[in-house]
């Protein structure tokens, strides 16, 4: 008996070493690969994906580049889970109209993806302008957008030299579809036909969406609130992982005036379908980012810095925002 204990000792050693080194945080990401996108995030690929994505079918569709998700009938997920992003575009389908919630990163064949789903031209919409959710707008007729600058900036495009370093080392782990060359990835220009305001209503038959601003994350962030199933599509606004309010555009004071707003309907809202991570997640975590936003506000939060920004840690998902050496109060 006591042989045996000790011959455990060297595995029961190792488990605590693992252990210990799973509850690490690195200061810096030092991947040299993925930077600026949080502490830990080096070792992106070698998560397992999200357990959430197991409730839900997938549905059948031709490109090994998109994992495609059943959510609820008429409701979408498409998944691209081979790059760095783990980005999640969805389409909504209606009786009369359907509306694609962000295009993804334009690597796969997002249009063929759509054919194979419904036979409507869809409207697009983009939870907002940064290039892992616009890649594919250029192959759709209809866009909607938000009447910002930084909307019409980002609708010319990104040049090879702009958008070469997220398909680089490091970011993808996946085979690429046939066509796609890491070497000449870009963004096409795309043109919005009809700018959305706040509280417009996008009635696709059955099912009527309702526009939020939400600006923070960028100056054009917005929300879906699908009033009468008491959904919610975040967009960047929140996913369960890093947010960024730290990237240009952003803008602290106005992540924390949406995170209010988004907080006081978490009564009519029962679930969350983020734009990147995870499709599924309690409305709840609306509170929780908002009383985050506020925590920072207050001035008195633990963070660490991570490629000179600060990332302050909450359960379930962290906030970066810019570091401001002597002013940890009012980030307005
Ligand atoms: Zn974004």
């Amino acid at each position: 008996m006591r042989n045996l204990l000790l011959s455990l000792v060297p595995f029961l050693l190792m488990c605590l070493i693992l252990l210990s080194c799973q509850g690490m945080t690195t200061g810096e990401a030092d991947n040299e690969f993925v930077q600026n996108r949080g502490a830990g995030m080096d070792d992106w690929f070698s998560q397992p994906p999200s357990p959430s994505w197991k409730q839900f079918k997938k549905a059948p569709q031709g490109q090994a580049w998109f994992e495609v998700y059943r959510i609820r009938p008429g409701i979408f997920a498409i998944h691209e889970p081979g790059h760095f992003e783990l980005v999640i575009s969805y389409l909504i389908v209606g009786t009369q109209r359907s509306l694609l919630f962000d295009t993804g990163l334009g690597i796969g064949d997002m249009k063929g993806v759509i054919s194979e789903l419904t036979d409507h031209d869809p409207i697009v919409l983009n939870s907002h302008t940064h290039y892992d959710h616009v890649g594919g707008n250029h192959s759709f007729r209809t866009i909607y957008g938000a009447a910002t600058e930084f909307t019409r900036t980002n609708a010319r495009g990104k040049s090879h030299d702009e958008v070469a370093g997220f398909v680089s080392e490091g970011w993808i782990r996946r085979r690429t579809p046939e066509g796609f060359s890491s070497d000449t990835y870009r963004i096409e220009p795309f043109s919005v036909g009809r700018t959305v305001a706040d509280g417009d209503q996008i009635d696709l038959g059955d099912r009527t969406l309702e526009v939020l601003l939400t600006p923070g994350h960028t100056p054009d962030s917005l929300c879906l609130l699908d009033r009468a199933n008491r959904l919610l599509f975040t967009g960047d606004t929140f996913y369960p992982e890093a947010l960024y309010a730290h990237f240009e555009g952003a803008n602290v004071g106005q992540y924390t005036d949406s995170a209010r707003r988004l907080a006081g309907l978490v009564d009519q809202i029962d679930w969350l379908l983020p734009a990147h991570m995870e499709p599924w997640l309690p409305s709840q975590y609306l509170v929780r980012m908002r009383d985050a936003f506020e925590v920072i506000q207050g001035g008195s939060a633990s963070f660490i810095l991570t490629d000179g920004n600060r990332q302050y840690s909450f359960e379930g998902f962290s906030i970066i925002v810019p570091d401001r050496p002597g002013d940890n109060v009012s980030l307005h």
